[in-house]
């Protein structure tokens, strides 16, 4: 599991918690979030485990290629960038 204990920023002991990770992507923005992690009390700094990170870059690319799918059958409005929220 996780070898992160202390912030890399300013050394605070991290502590368990869940946060958001952004994605932009061909004009979506996909939020996160529910994503586990380790998050600094300090300094806010958020330590993600290489497997979660890569857990979710699939998800998000799998979201992706669904929502273009979609995307070919709905007529939306260009100007309105797509906000997609997913939970990990
Ligand atoms: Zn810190």
């Amino acid at each position: 599991m996780s070898a992160f204990f202390r912030c890399p920023e300013c050394g605070q002991q991290v502590e368990d918690g869940l946060v958001e990770m952004v994605f932009e992507l061909g004009g979506n923005r996909v939020t996160v979030s529910n994503v586990p992690a380790k998050v600094c009390p300090n300094c806010g700094q958020e330590l993600i485990d290489g497997y979660v990170a890569e857990n979710v870059n699939r998800l998000v690319d799998r979201v992706i290629e669904d929502v273009d799918s979609y995307a070919k059958k709905v007529t939306r409005p260009p100007a309105i960038p797509r906000q997609i929220t997913i939970t990990a």
